[in-house]
């Protein structure tokens, strides 16, 4: 792989770019936003010295790493050599099918169309292109550096050469792909966000307190964090989302978002990124606080 595009620097883009360019590929990042490209920048390179903290990466490859890295606002230009672009802008349908329109007109016909969507249909997403066959899910976890999973999600018009080919450009980055379908949440979504909304029910009727049921899950079900505080780092705002577009897309009420999520989003309360959802942030500060409305 010699030439990707990432469209989106954001909290995913730049990871993603990170590991194209780590392994060796000349990225093109590409943002509507100059300072999200000068923030992506700055990211990678904190993440690089990190990663040379623990000897996994010299000063050399953290250089070579950032030489192969090329940000631009320019869509047209940026995908115009591209053999893979990979979607990873804001999750709004509207943005994502205008994204692909531009870029089926703009990147090379040979070219794999990926994106990084949580939940937005692949296959509605590959529908407003002229090369449906070529569009994929390449669905990084985050942090995309270190996390090993890409959910490969094929849609209904996915063809099995472009699903082996991104199959094996996941695997050069050292990931470990899984081929799933097109069906809302995917894998990963329909099984996490009703594990989560559960939890915030539980808590909404009064089974536990936050901590306690974290402290279940984390003990119990080995999990690293439990799923109020998993949800905090997610961006309540963002499983809420997930959590409708299952709902919608299976007319299954099991899928209802919790009243008390729905409740914590309108007031703002988005978990880590805004300082506050099940537990409270202070920058600088590692020490998990229940926020005081539910102390
Ligand atoms: P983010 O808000 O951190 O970044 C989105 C970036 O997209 C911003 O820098 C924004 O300026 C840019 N953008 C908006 N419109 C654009 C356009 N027209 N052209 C180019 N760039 C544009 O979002 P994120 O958390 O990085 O999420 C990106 C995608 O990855 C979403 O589809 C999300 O569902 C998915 N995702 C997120 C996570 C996560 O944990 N954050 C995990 C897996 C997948």
């Amino acid at each position: 792989m010699k030439q990707v595009a990432v469209i989106g620097a954001g909290t995913m883009g730049n990871g993603i770019a990170h590991v194209f360019a780590q392994n060796g590929s000349n990225v093109r990042l590409i943002d509507v936003s100059a300072e999200a490209l000068d923030r992506a920048l700055a990211t990678i390179g904190a993440n690089l010295d990190r990663q040379i903290k623990k000897g996994a990466l010299t000063d050399a490859d953290k250089a070579a790493t950032l030489s192969r890295l090329h940000p631009t606002t320019d869509l047209a230009t940026g995908v115009a050599d591209a053999e893979l672009v990979v979607e990873a802008a804001t999750e709004r349908v509207d943005l994502k099918l205008e994204i692909f329109r531009q870029m089926d007109a703009a990147a090379p016909a040979e070219a794999v169309l990926a994106t990084n969507t949580s939940s937005i249909s692949i296959t509605a997403i590959a529908a407003v292109t002229n090369r449906p066959e070529q569009v994929i899910g390449m669905h990084f976890m985050n942090p995309v550096p270190v996390m090993k999973l890409v959910e490969v999600i094929r849609g209904y018009a996915t063809s099995d050469e472009v699903t082996e080919r991104v199959m094996g450009w996941s695997r050069d980055l050292g990931k470990i792909p899984v081929e799933v379908n097109d069906y809302p949440g995917f894998v990963a979504n329909r099984i996490l966000m009703p594990m989560i909304n559960e939890a915030i029910i539980s808590l909404h009727e009064g089974v536990a307190r936050v901590d306690a049921i974290d402290e279940v899950m984390k003990l119990g079900m080995a999990h690293p964090m439990g799923p109020l505080q998993l949800a905090d780092f997610i961006g309540l705002d963002v499983c809420l989302s997930i959590l409708r577009v299952l709902h919608d897309g299976f007319g299954n009420p099991k899928y209802a978002p919790c009243p008390l999520l729905v409740n914590m989003v309108t007031a703002g309360k988005l978990g880590r990124k805004s300082g506050e959802g099940f537990y409270v942030y202070t920058p600088g500060s590692k020490e998990l606080v229940v926020s005081p409305s539910f102390a």
